[in-house]
């Protein structure tokens, strides 16, 4: 390197998983480290002083071409693109002619770019005639959208780290759509964290919350009369998945 050391300096940069956009400082390998990155949480960056979760820390394993595909295969067979397709296609034809368009489905990544997205459902629905695609973004975040819409009236993100080291109770569990589709469900965790919590105010809204939705008030509506203790509310009530 112009400098004189053997390998570039850490880069800072961002984490491209997800909207917290943590800082990451990335660094090149040297031999002996292997193919990965070295990637650490970027401890001047407002949002995760440094903290990065577990896809944020397994960045590194994400770079380098070992192991990766990088041409087309047909079994143990390295083919061109054209033979490829045509294989893709033959296939799809082949099931269609037999049983119908509905003999085949698309599960497509959550990670593609709208005019991708479009592409993909144009070539299913209106070319092989079948509704037949999905993608992983419905067991990744629509699950969480419909929650957070459900229990604060809008899909926004609840909380900030801050939040967490500042409050009583935070309870973390899966599949907060689940339970929030129950009422059931949701008495029972109000009630749980209704005793669990130390601080009276907060145990107070959060009985009052419990007879709201009892009585049939909406999650949201109940939470937002209690002004003085909502963040905490927010909190208290923050699901993760
Ligand atoms: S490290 Fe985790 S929380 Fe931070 S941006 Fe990446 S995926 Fe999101």
């Amino acid at each position: 390197m112009a400098d004189g050391s053997a390998f570039p300096p850490a880069v800072r940069t961002t984490c491209p998983y997800c909207g917290v956009g943590c800082g990451v400082s990335a660094r090149a390998p040297s031999p002996n480290e292997g193919r990965e990155l070295a990637v650490s949480g970027d401890a001047t960056h407002p949002a995760n002083l440094g903290r990065l979760c577990s896809k944020g820390t397994a960045l590194g394993a994400t770079v380098g071409l070992e192991g990766r595909l990088l041409e087309p295969m047909i079994g143990k067979r390295t083919v061109d693109w054209s033979t490829a397709i045509q294989h893709v296609a033959n296939g799809f034809r082949k099931a269609i002619a037999e049983h119908g368009p509905d003999s085949v489905a698309f599960y497509v990544s959550g990670q593609l770019l709208t005019e991708d997205y479009y592409a993909a459902n144009k070539l299913m629905k209106g070319f092989i005639g079948s509704g037949n695609i999905d993608t992983n973004s419905r067991l990744c975040m629509a699950s969480a959208v419909a929650a957070h819409k459900q229990a604060f009236g809008a899909d926004l993100v609840p909380g900030c780290y801050e939040d967490l080291e500042l409050a009583d109770l935070a309870v973390f569990a899966r599949q907060f759509a689940t339970m929030t589709a129950s009422g059931m469900s949701l008495l029972r965790s109000l009630a749980i964290l209704e005793e669990q919590t130390s601080s009276a105010p907060l145990k107070k809204a959060l009985g009052e919350v419990r007879a709201d939705v009892s009585g049939g008030v909406s999650l949201s509506s109940s939470m937002a009369k209690h002004d003085r203790v909502f963040p905490r509310l927010m909190i208290a009530m923050i699901r993760l998945t």
